[in-house]
């Protein structure tokens, strides 16, 4: 094996591997609106885990979006997140991925907060964890919790099947941004070839996460991008209210729409304001260089990665945008340029 792993590591992937014993019911969750390397990991998870003799079920807060269906072909019913509660309750272990913290486990913060079993959490978040006690793999150096799922594999020998790889690139290409982001080290990548080397045809992957989309996507793109505002350092675009019900689709199909503002020139922060249900306002933020986008989020109770990182505040569009953009104006003073 081309990869090596840190003594400690190693502790906590055998220490892991001691609770996950066969026979054991294990429920595995990730954040709200789950990401290609919330649902990828839960997948590649459960692959191994089902191969290891254990009962494995998916519960998350949010439906997993139609854009990773895939993944999930000839797993009928593994994922229990039409009934996450009832799955939830049923769990000997409940394993918490790609988020340190309950309040991001939204309706299903208060059950696994409750439940009274082993809570076990891998994540690669910066973040002080709020979660019951339990087994811990954190590593905020790795590009993906898809990553540490790989890792955790080749620590306790549980072979990495083709389905089994396929999840847990699929995790590793999304929060990467394809291999283009700064959490792309060296180790991604020979983890990225450990997983390429079962045989994947990276290509197929590509077509199932990108070019499967309904057609409203790029309408819902198009409709943003047109919102856009570039202030000296700053760029925001913001989904007109109604968008996401004109074109029949869904949060996820935003993903990666806020890499635009970011990519002109000179923007050093970038910004996409989305209004929620309920009065609140969901605010993701990108940046570049020395501009730490999960520092500025915290004081809103926000959090994420030093270039990417989310918030949401209650309020009208109007309101959270005047209120963050104000925060945001003030904070790149202080950021000196690259
Ligand atoms: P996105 O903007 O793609 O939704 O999220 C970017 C990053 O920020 C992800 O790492 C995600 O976990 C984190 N993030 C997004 N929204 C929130 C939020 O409301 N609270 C916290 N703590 N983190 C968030
Ligand atoms: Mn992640």
């Amino acid at each position: 094996m081309s990869i090596t792993l840190s003594a400690d590591k190693l502790t906590a992937a055998e220490e892991l591997a001691r609770l996950l014993a066969p026979g054991r019911r294990v429920v595995l969750t990730t954040h709200v609106h789950p990401d290609g390397d919330g649902i990828g990991s839960e997948v590649g998870l459960a692959h191994l885990l089902r191969a290891q003799g254990l009962e494995v079920a998916i519960a998350n807060p949010t439906l997993t979006p139609a854009r990773f269906g895939f993944l999930f072909k000839d797993l009928s019913g593994l994922d229990r997140s039409r009934d996450a509660v009832k799955a939830l309750r049923s769990a000997e272990i409940i394993i918490v991925l790609d988020i340190s913290d309950l309040g991001r486990l939204g309706m299903l913060s208060q059950t696994v907060a409750e439940r009274g079993v082993p809570v076990a959490c891998i994540d690669h978040h910066m973040s002080p964890g709020t979660l019951p006690d339990g087994p811990r793999y954190l590593d905020p150096t790795a590009s993906a919790t898809g990553e540490l799922i790989c890792e955790i594999a080749l620590a306790n020998r549980w072979p990495l099947t083709p389905a089994v790889a396929r999840a847990l690139y699929v995790a590793v290409v999304t929060d990467t941004g394809g291999f283009r982001f700064s959490n792309t080290h060296p180790r991604t990548l020979r983890i990225a070839a450990e997983l390429l080397e079962t045989g994947l045809d990276p290509e197929d992957i590509y077509l199932d996460v990108y070019a499967n989309a309904p057609a409203g996507r790029p309408r819902l793109m198009a409709e943003t991008l047109q919102t856009l505002v570039v202030e000296d350092g700053l760029a925001w675009v913001t989904v007109p209210p109604g968008a996401l019900e004109r074109h029949q689709v869904t949060v996820d199909d935003l993903d990666g729409i806020v890499e635009f503002p970011r990519s002109i020139a000179g923007v050093r922060l970038a910004l996409l304001f989305r209004e929620m249900s309920q009065n609140r306002v969901k605010v993701s933020l990108r940046s570049v260089g020395a501009v730490d986008v999960a520092a500025f989020a915290k004081p809103f109770g926000g959090g994420g990665h030093k270039h990417a990182s989310g918030l949401s505040l209650p309020g009208s569009l109007p309101e959270v945008q005047a209120r963050v953009l104000g925060a945001a104006r003030r904070y790149l003073e202080t950021v000196p340029r690259d």
